[in-house]
């Protein structure tokens, strides 16, 4: 009777572990075959980020990349983008080589204009076409009439919108377009210098901290206020951007100041130039030209401080089953600050899980690790909002 009990529990042993072998290595295979097909809709630089997020993920099989834009137009943008340390760190990971990309290196920041970086990403993608079925449709606009017209055999499993903060892909594919509009705890304002004689060479930015403004020809005795120990700190001063497009952000932590109060609700448009204009001719770096009276046109800027303020999308992931797709929205389609500011990499942040999410998507067996995917993709979402709330202006 022992022996038999004996020779029972083996076998059932040697099944159980014959069934657990046979079924992982089906899964491994199964996950390893497994493939989905990408759309993305937006060649800004986090859709062309995206793109190459996509195609390291080793787990798509057809990528299309659209842009509304031919890429003459798609490239001329005037802008330089910073890229934080965290930044540099995901690019590199996605084998980006920023010795063969035209920029410059200050404090562990990359500075390059955003067509550059958007050039250098296509041409990435390029070189990896032998890997993956990879297509840039430049001048293709997502619409109704691209739905229509896509043949069904066609519809990608994943659509990752980064249609920046203007694009009305969301709409087209029914998501809610209801936004949460949440208060950073600060004040900012912004001003722009074109100035068409001065080079386009990526420059790094300039940082001043602390800044408080003799406005006591405005009748704001401020100055006194900022000796008191209890007072709130200074204005901090960022100048970026090309010698031929200058960008200035100010900001300065929400407070009830009497210069705050003042500079919040100012009707005189002429003091928000003169602090720019001042700010800009003392922190400026010693080769370029000052801003004098007869080129202080060149400068536009806000009126007053405004509360700056960070808009995320509700629903930033949704599966539509009718079509069975799922879609992720990224970059200034997903969040956008109402403060025009130099290395806030709010867009890259949020790729940090695409490709896990691509993973998921691609290995999902039924609805609920459909939705398992979602799910991480979305709380990831909001956790870049909470944290940019916190320390992100900082
Ligand atoms: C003055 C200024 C200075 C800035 N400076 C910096 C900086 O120093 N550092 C930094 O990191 N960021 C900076 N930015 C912000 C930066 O430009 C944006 O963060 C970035 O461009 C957002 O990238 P995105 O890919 O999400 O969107 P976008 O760059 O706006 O790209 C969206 C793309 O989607 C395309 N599109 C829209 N709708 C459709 C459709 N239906 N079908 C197909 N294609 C469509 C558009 O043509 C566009 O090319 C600055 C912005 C401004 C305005």
């Amino acid at each position: 009777y022992r022996a038999l009990a004996l020779d029972t529990a083996l076998s059932t042993l040697a099944a159980v572990l014959v069934y657990v072998v046979v079924k992982v290595s089906v899964d491994g295979i199964r996950h390893w075959r497994a493939r989905v097909s990408v759309l993305i809709v937006g060649s800004g630089p986090v859709g062309l980020t995206a793109a190459l997020v996509a195609v390291r993920s080793g787990k798509v099989l057809k990528l299309t990349v659209l842009d509304e834009r031919y890429r003459s137009s798609l490239l001329c943008r005037p802008q330089q983008i910073a890229l934080d340390p965290r930044s540099v760190r995901f690019l590199l990971g996605l084998g980006v080589d920023f010795d063969n990309m035209e920029g410059c290196w200050h404090n562990e920041h990359f500075f390059t204009r955003i067509g550059v970086f958007q050039e250098y990403l296509l041409s990435i993608l390029e070189q990896r076409k032998h890997k993956v079925d990879v297509k840039v449709q430049l001048g293709t606009k997502f619409s109704e009439e691209y739905v229509r017209r896509l043949p069904s055999t066609d519809w990608p499993q994943v659509i990752v919108v980064a249609d920046g903060s203007c694009g009305d892909t969301c709409s087209v594919l029914g998501l809610s377009s209801d936004y949460t509009v949440e208060s950073c705890q600060a004040y900012g304002a912004n001003a722009t210098i074109e100035r068409l004689d001065q080079r386009q060479v990526p420059t790094p930015e300039i940082r001043a901290h602390s800044l408080f403004f003799d406005l006591s020809a405005y009748g704001v005795e401020a100055l006194r206020e900022h000796k008191s120990p209890s007072a709130k700190p200074g204005f901090h001063l960022k100048i970026y951007g090309t010698f031929r497009n200058r960008y200035m952000a100010l900001v300065c932590p929400a407070s009830d100041t009497k210069m705050v109060r003042f500079l919040r609700h100012t009707a005189n448009a002429s003091i928000m130039k003169n602090i720019f204009h001042q700010s800009f001719n003392v922190y400026k770096t010693d080769i370029e030209p000052r801003l004098s009276e007869v080129t202080l046109h060149q400068l536009q800027c806000s009126r007053r401080l405004f509360e700056v303020q960070l808009s995320h999308r509700t629903v930033s992931a949704a599966y539509i089953t009718g079509d069975n797709v799922a879609v992720v929205v990224e970059g200034e389609a997903a969040r956008v600050l109402s403060l025009d500011t130099c290395g806030v990499n709010l867009g890259l942040r949020g790729l940090e899980s695409l490709g896990t999410f691509i993973y998921g998507m691609a290995t999902a067996v039924d609805q609920s690790d459909v939705l398992e995917a979602l799910s991480a993709k979305m709380s990831h979402s909001k956790q870049v909002s909470q944290d940019f709330k916190r320390t992100g202006l900082s």
